[in-house]
């Protein structure tokens, strides 16, 4: 699953955990859970939902773990009965522990038939703990070679609490601490709420212990890959205001507006009378973009605020029925101008599809969409929620053919130079767009596809292709 993950330890009082929690909710919202420790052991509390819906003691706990659920494997939550398997955070015996990504060969490696990766990674461990005389640094070295996929994992082993990501570093994982405290959090907002200053990220393949003393060890698991760092979390997933891998999100989405300003130039089109950001995520880019081309930005597409991310939804109605209920319009603005509309990115192309019909309706005499993301081609098997190639417009649509389907007089993508450039770091992920799985496994479900299609509903990744 795609999540928002969290690790607390020094002794916090379990409603702040909570308001802490609330900072990941962005990375998922169908369900979320807080367990801490107390004299009987291990206590969870788990809701449908948004993390404000915990119910939690008005207590302390030494050590506190959390998760915001967003599925990319088994159901949505839809009922009080699924919390106990699909909600993280899980635990068994000595362990307990949460995970943000997407293991892409569960159903090869168990035919137990769990519906959470979370799940199967705490059983596989405590397994695994209980083979290597409960030395998790051994455990983990096993569990490395047995899993393919994207991991960024918090948990408690034995009052200790402990941080791994992956060899690939494929989800974000930062910790920080102070002289009483530690914190780990899948972003880095959450340490400045909690007073801990950013130390550093966890390594693409560490496993960090932190001690009820504040002493820190760090174990090298598996190092020495190619790092992979998901893009997307850049141009899409993060908060602004977090800090990954040392570059805030808020400047790379500035960049990547910056980017789309040079291809804008180039196609030779008429001026926009505004620029036009289809919120939240595309303010930042949408200001440079403006900026760069010396038009005004004008926020005449509103966000209803109380509706949740539509994007969970798991059904095309369900999408259709959230996203009309979702853009507020300034009218007056609309008539007779010409927009230049910026989103992050055209998955299905629902939304820009809505937006460009709804500026049309009301009156704009044209509209170009921009993407600060280049065309999505290739399903992700890692954690984000786009798991057939079906489901991806860019998959069989020519550019062209998407600016028709959406309606708009123009259609601008990044390029991946922009893209690549903006962000600034080497060895990220990019295989949504190019198809270069950097896991063994993952190009291993590619070649299947090939042969025997992408599926129509389901996830190429929980097929069974034998
Ligand atoms: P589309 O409407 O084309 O299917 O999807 C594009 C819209 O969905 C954009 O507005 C973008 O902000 C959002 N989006 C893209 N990827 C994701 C994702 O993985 N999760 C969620 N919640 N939204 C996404
Ligand atoms: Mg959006």
């Amino acid at each position: 699953m795609m999540c928002g993950v969290l690790g607390l330890l020094g002794g916090h009082s379990i409603p702040f955990a909570k308001d802490l929690l609330l900072l990941l909710t962005h990375r998922g919202q169908d369900a979320s859970g807080l367990l801490w420790v107390d004299s009987d052991g291990y206590r969870s509390s788990k809701t449908m939902g948004h993390p404000a819906m915990i119910e939690v003691p008005n207590a302390r706990s030494e050590i506190i773990i959390g998760s915001t659920r967003y599925p990319t494997c088994g159901k949505k939550v839809v009922s009080k009965d699924d919390l106990m398997t699909f909600v993280g955070p899980f635990s068994r015996e000595s362990i307990a522990l949460t995970h943000n990504g997407n293991i892409t060969n569960m159903k090869r490696i168990t035919n137990a038939g769990y519906e959470c990766d979370s799940e199967f990674i705490t059983d596989r461990l405590a397994e695994l703990l209980s083979q290597n005389d409960g030395n998790l640094t051994r455990a983990f070295r096993e569990l490395d070679k047995e899993i393919d996929g994207a991991y960024s994992l918090v948990g408690i082993h034995n009052g200790v609490l402990f941080a791994y990501r992956d060899a690939r570093g494929f989800k974000p994982l930062v910790f920080g601490r102070t002289e009483s405290h530690t914190v780990v959090a899948s972003e880095s907002t959450v340490l400045d709420m909690a007073g801990a200053t950013l130390e550093r990220d966890v390594y693409p393949g560490e496993l960090l212990l932190f001690y009820p003393d504040m002493s820190m060890e760090s174990h090298s698991i598996a190092q020495g890959r190619t790092h992979s760092h998901c893009f997307f979390e850049y141009v899409y997933f993060a908060h602004p205001a977090a800090t990954i891998e040392n570059q805030l999100v808020y400047d790379t989405r500035f960049r990547l507006g910056r980017a789309l300003a040079q291809r804008f130039r180039k196609m030779s089109l008429e001026m926009p009378d505004y620029v036009v950001p289809v919120p939240d995520t595309s303010r930042p880019a949408s200001q440079a973009l403006a900026e760069e081309l010396g038009v005004p930005m004008r926020e005449i597409i509103l966000k209803n605020r109380y509706l949740g991310r539509t994007f969970i939804a798991r059904s095309q109605e369900e999408r259709d029925a959230m996203a009309k209920t979702k853009y507020i319009y300034l009218e007056d603005k609309i008539r007779g101008k010409t927009i230049l509309v910026v989103d992050d990115s055209i998955v299905r192309g629902t939304t820009a599809k809505m937006i460009v019909a709804d500026l049309k309706k009301r009156g704009a005499s044209k509209v170009y969409f921009a993407a600060t993301c280049p065309p999505q081609t290739h399903p992700c098997y890692y954690g984000i929620d786009i798991a057939t190639d079906k489901e991806l417009i860019a998959s069989d649509t020519s550019i062209e053919g998407i600016a028709k389907y959406i309606q708009a007089d123009a259609l601008i993508y990044q390029e991946m130079v922009g893209l690549v450039n903006a962000i600034g770091i080497k060895d990220v992920c990019l295989a949504c767009l190019d198809g270069e799985y950097p896991t063994r496994y993952a190009r291993q479900i590619r070649e299947n596809i090939e042969v025997s299609g992408s599926s129509s509903m389901g996830r190429d990744y929980e097929r069974s292709f034998e």
